[in-house]
């Protein structure tokens, strides 16, 4: 029979195991009142366990707002809130009775942005009562930091900074099967800098990169439907895919880039067109037959490229893709 000094003592314990435990962890009781804030959680956050201990007041050593913790949701059972609140979390009843979820923390007290990986988990009495829940932190700031710089050298060009050829080439098909499912039209520009060749061999390589930054950063700035992809095709080419948008409003984009990079009035004093910088575009558009795939509208913008090319450059010429009889 456990006497209730050896209860007592036993209760003190665990709480100067949680005390000193090396993951930042705090508990609420059933109304949600801060009863543990332990030393890990005191470094991560700057907060001391003497401003939260007896209050609600813990999301205060995270966000800079109001709002709900892991910890609060799990005791309110209020997980409808986790897909607004957090940037990934596990789905409710995933794993028994705890959440898992992660987030960009701003961490006020010390002004610090982290990322954290947070488990919350009940319990509950002989029953079933909820107790406590009992919150852990994780900081995942550096392993986050990582995945997302390797995720962008897989995705994006590492010049200019725009969606590299891999990812326009899976954009392309994924947005060509949905323009063909939903038949609505789809449309892509191919932009090609004009006498890039000379700007080279008159400027040298370095000069050229910079220009490619100069023209990336207009298809970045003027393409801003979210759902539209500017991306980097290969060497001194760009491509722009527009979905649910028709031959008009694609020529009406064209029209918009060519203009922009002309008034950037970068000096080319070797080009044959104009003594500056411009470009030429290529504009296809489809609402997709079964019988066409992505690769005929590439070929539709190459062929209006060539057109805008041989017409004399600094120039936009478009058409539609006609289904084969
Ligand atoms: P056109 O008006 O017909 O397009 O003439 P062009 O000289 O631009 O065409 P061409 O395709 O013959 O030349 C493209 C040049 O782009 C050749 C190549 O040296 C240069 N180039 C390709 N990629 C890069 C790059 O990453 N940096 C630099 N500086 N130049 C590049
Ligand atoms: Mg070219
Ligand atoms: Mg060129």
């Amino acid at each position: 029979m456990p006497t209730a000094r050896s209860a007592e003592f036993a209760h003190a314990f665990a709480v100067r195991l949680m005390q000193h435990l090396v993951v930042p962890t705090f508990v609420l009781d059933a109304e949600r009142r801060v009863i543990i804030w332990n030393k890990a959680c005191e470094r991560l956050t700057g907060v001391t366990a003497m401003e939260v201990l007896g209050t609600s007041d813990h999301w205060q050593a995270f966000y800079e707002a109001p709002r709900h913790c892991l910890a609060d949701i799990l005791a309110l059972g209020s997980t409808e809130e986790l897909d607004a609140l957090y940037v990934a979390h596990s789905e409710p009843g995933e794993s028994t009775h705890g959440l898992k979820a992660e987030n960009w923390c701003v961490m006020p007290k010390v002004k610090k942005r982290l990322y954290l990986a947070i488990d919350a988990g009940p319990i509950f009495d002989e029953d079933g009562t909820l107790l406590a829940v009992v919150e852990t932190l994780r900081d995942y700031t550096e392993q986050k930091l990582a995945q997302m710089a390797l995720h962008s050298l897989a995705v994006k060009d590492g010049l200019t900074g725009l969606a590299n050829r891999r990812s326009f080439d899976e954009r392309l098909e994924s947005d060509w099967l949905h323009a063909l499912r939903e038949q609505v039209p789809i449309s892509l520009l191919l932009v090609d800098v004009d006498h890039f060749k000379l700007y080279n061999d008159t400027y040298g390589h370095q000069k050229g990169d910079s220009c490619l930054k100069a023209v990336a950063a207009v298809l970045d700035t003027q393409v801003f439907r979210p759902s539209d992809l500017a991306a980097r095709y290969g060497g001194e080419e760009f491509a722009v895919i527009m979905p649910t948008t028709d031959l008009d409003g694609a020529l009406r984009v064209a029209d918009r880039l060519r203009e922009t990079v002309m008034e950037l009035a970068l000096p080319h004093s070797a080009s044959q067109s104009d003594d500056r910088v411009t470009i030429s575009i290529g504009a296809a558009s489809a609402v997709p037959t079964i019988d066409q795939g992505s690769a005929d509208l590439i070929a539709a913008a190459d062929a209006a490229l060539y057109r805008a090319k041989h017409a004399g450059r600094n120039r936009v010429m478009g058409g539609e893709l006609v289904a084969a009889e």
